[in-house]
């Protein structure tokens, strides 16, 4: 899978949501679906890093893709609703969803973590990954063929001391993915969970600001897994766990 090879067009005419695609990972996920013919949903809350890869996919002469300004560290059910309409009154259909975006915050004991640090972690990388999936699931279900794929971390297999909330919502997202893929199974859409590991990204440079980048895979080694993931080679897969890495 880390060596998947798309097909030309794999993406043609999807519709597909990344989200925290300003930067990292899911920016290379969404320069890749491009490529293969998607109109992308670009989403982040960096208005000026999302107009600088509209304007990068649009010079590729990739399909024009479309751009998603929105705080995920909100709970207002209704702001997702207005996003999936948004939407469905915009591009008519969706496709796919990456459920990309993540924070880390500080590397820290649970007993020095603040309530509001928690929260916040939790809310990005597994509340709103809830709450968006609810919103566009109807949107979801008219498509031919959809697929969800949600991000963990090996530290959402394995915990680790110091990485509390973060470590946290990443084993719930695994658990969330298992759930959503088995109330899917036989329908149109599938579910599947994605640890990227170790990628050069700045999330990652905060964690390990002295480690040896140059050993990294960046976040364009790892875009295969995600290329497979969306189109329909992976049609029967669902409820898996897969490491980008291998
Ligand atoms: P990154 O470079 O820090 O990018 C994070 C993205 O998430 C940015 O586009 C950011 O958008 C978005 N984001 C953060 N908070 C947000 C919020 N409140 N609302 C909306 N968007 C928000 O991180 P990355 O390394 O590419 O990580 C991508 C995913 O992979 C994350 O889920 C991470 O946990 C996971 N992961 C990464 C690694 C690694 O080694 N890099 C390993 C395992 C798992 P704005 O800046 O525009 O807000």
């Amino acid at each position: 899978m880390k060596n998947y090879q798309a097909p030309e067009n794999h993406l043609k005419d999807r519709v597909i949501l990344v989200t925290g695609a300003s930067d990292g990972i899911g920016k290379a996920i969404a320069i890749a679906y491009a490529k293969a013919g998607a109109t992308v949903i670009l989403h982040g809350r960096d208005i000026e890093r999302l107009e600088k890869l509209y304007d990068e996919i649009v010079g590729q002469g990739y399909p024009q893709p479309a751009m998603l300004p929105f705080d995920l560290n909100t709970t207002d059910e209704q702001e997702y609703r207005n996003l999936a309409s948004v939407i469905a009154n915009d591009l008519g259909r969706l496709d796919g969803i990456v459920h990309n975006a993540g924070v880390l915050e500080e590397l820290t004991p649970i007993e020095h973590t603040s309530i509001k640090s928690w929260n916040k972690i939790m809310q990005v990388n597994l509340n709103s990954v809830f709450a968006l999936t609810k919103a566009c699931l109807p949107l979801l279900k008219e498509a031919p063929s959809a697929s969800i794929i949600t991000t963990s971390s090996g530290v959402g297999r394995q915990g680790r001391a110091f990485w509390g909330a973060y470590s946290t919502s990443k084993f719930a997202i695994e658990g969330f993915t298992q759930v959503l893929a088995d109330e899917l199974e036989g329908t149109n859409i599938r579910a599947n969970c994605v640890n990227p590991g170790a990628t050069l990204t700045k999330m990652r440079a905060i964690a390990f600001p002295a480690e040896d980048k140059s050993l990294l895979k960046t976040p364009e080694d790892i875009v295969p897994v995600y290329l497979y993931l969306m189109g329909d080679d992976s049609a029967e897969i669902n409820g898996q766990s897969i490491s980008a890495q291998g």
